[in-house]
């Protein structure tokens, strides 16, 4: 009989990994004091309190709460002034909705390659795309791993653009010590049900500074004026972005576990990095050095197809999941090659068809990833993955007859 279970060999393992979201009767609790209070909306105090708290959970300054994580990056965009024919600088290995958030400001998206063997936005290769027409660089944290945040500082910085950092992925990261969203003029996060805190939908703003907060709140809020505005209406274009009061309060209640969660994703996203790199043909990503806590919204690593004896990357994921591993991979398609972008660009002929980002490319067809609810699983969870990819690397032989 073969070994390997895709060849009906024994499973390493038949259990589950843990369940997302996790459930907490906290969290009912304060469900019910939200409908008690029959204040479900406007007026309530847990919005602007989760904004408060979130912010400095991530070491901003100020925060405003939206109905979503694109309505998040769509607000940022507004309040930092782009519009019609504007560029905005972003990555192409990303969920679509950075890019349709630029789309909906009418300007347009410039793609830079990542950076070799890694998910990320290569910042090295930022300035040779700023134009006249650039306004924001636009760096997505794929997965938790925060992008090399100290470069695009200085070169959003010394160009006069705004740095917008789409966080959707990585609560809880911390670039050198302090929370990711709170290095550029902007941090945009989802609160959608998958992310690592999450109430069914949501989103949230941060900024450190005063004027780009009150412009913020203005847009989410039908441009109204914010309740402690010390600068006032400067902006009346808006509409209604805002949360509910449902949603802060389980926010709210499921913050107080963030920190503590985001802490052993870690640990194990660590340990894991520790026992793939011993294993030919897996390329472990790990964070950047200057990265001091992981968001870990997934675990990722690449399968050197070369290396491991020719296997593609789908015959080593579909071998994984008959081992009873959760393994897949996230974008396997650059955004530059996303079929709505020619019908949403409005005053430019920009072809993306001479778009080519070698490294993106790369990464869409070798990347592998474990949603962030496997990080969640104990010690044994963990070896249990280990010890999957470690069989198939033994028996190998059994996987390049039925490889395709
Ligand atoms: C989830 C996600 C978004 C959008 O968030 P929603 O709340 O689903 O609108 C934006 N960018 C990235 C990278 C995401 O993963």
């Amino acid at each position: 009989m073969a070994k390997l279970a895709i060849n009906g060999g024994e499973p390493i393992r038949t259990k589950p990994f843990p369940t997302w979201p996790q459930l907490d009767p906290a969290d009912i609790e304060a469900f019910e004091s939200i409908y008690n209070s029959r204040r479900w909306g406007v007026g309530g105090t847990k919005v602007p309190e989760f904004a408060e708290q979130f912010a400095t959970f991530q070491g901003a300054k100020y925060g405003v709460c939206v109905n979503s994580g694109t309505t998040a990056l769509y607000v940022a965009l507004k309040a930092a002034g782009v519009g019609p024919g504007d560029e905005v600088i972003t990555t192409a290995y990303t969920f679509q909705a950075t890019i349709v958030a630029i789309l909906m400001t009418h300007a347009v998206p410039v793609f830079v390659d990542t950076a070799p063997d890694s998910f990320l936005i290569d910042a090295t290769k930022v300035e040779d795309a700023i134009t006249n027409k650039t306004k924001v660089i636009l760096p997505v944290h794929i997965a938790g791993y925060p992008a090399d945040l100290d470069t695009l500082v200085e070169i959003a910085d010394k160009n006069d653009i705004k740095l917008i950092e789409d966080c959707a992925q990585a609560h809880g990261a911390e670039w050198r010590g302090k929370g990711v969203g709170s290095w550029g003029d902007f941090g945009c996060f989802s609160f959608q049900t998958s992310k690592n805190l999450c109430a069914g939908e949501g989103g949230i703003i941060l900024t450190n500074d005063r004027e780009l907060y009150e412009r913020t709140w203005s847009i989410h809020n039908c441009g109204r004026t914010p309740p402690d505005a010390e600068f006032g209406n400067i902006e009346p274009f808006g509409t209604n972005f805002r949360m509910t009061e449902w949603q802060a309060a389980i926010l709210l209640s499921r913050l107080t576990r963030l920190e503590a969660e985001a802490n052993y994703r870690h640990m194990n996203m660590r340990w894991l990095d520790g026992w793939f790199g011993e294993i030919p043909g897996i390329k472990v990503t790990p964070l950047d050095p200057r990265a001091t806590r992981g968001g870990c919204h997934g675990y990722k690593a690449i399968l050197d197809s070369e290396e491991f004896e020719g296997i593609s990357r789908n015959t080593f994921i579909n071998a994984m999941r008959a081992e009873g591993i959760p393994l897949g991979y996230w974008y396997n398609t650059p955004m530059y090659r996303a079929a709505f972008l020619s019908s949403h660009l409005f005053g430019c002929d920009n072809d993306y068809n001479d778009v080519h980002c070698a490294e993106t490319e790369k990464i869409c067809q070798s990347g592998l990833a474990l949603s962030q609810n496997v990080l969640l699983g104990n010690e044994e969870d963990m070896e249990d993955i280990i010890k999957s990819a470690a069989k198939i690397r033994r028996n190998v032989g059994e996987l390049i007859e039925r490889n395709t």
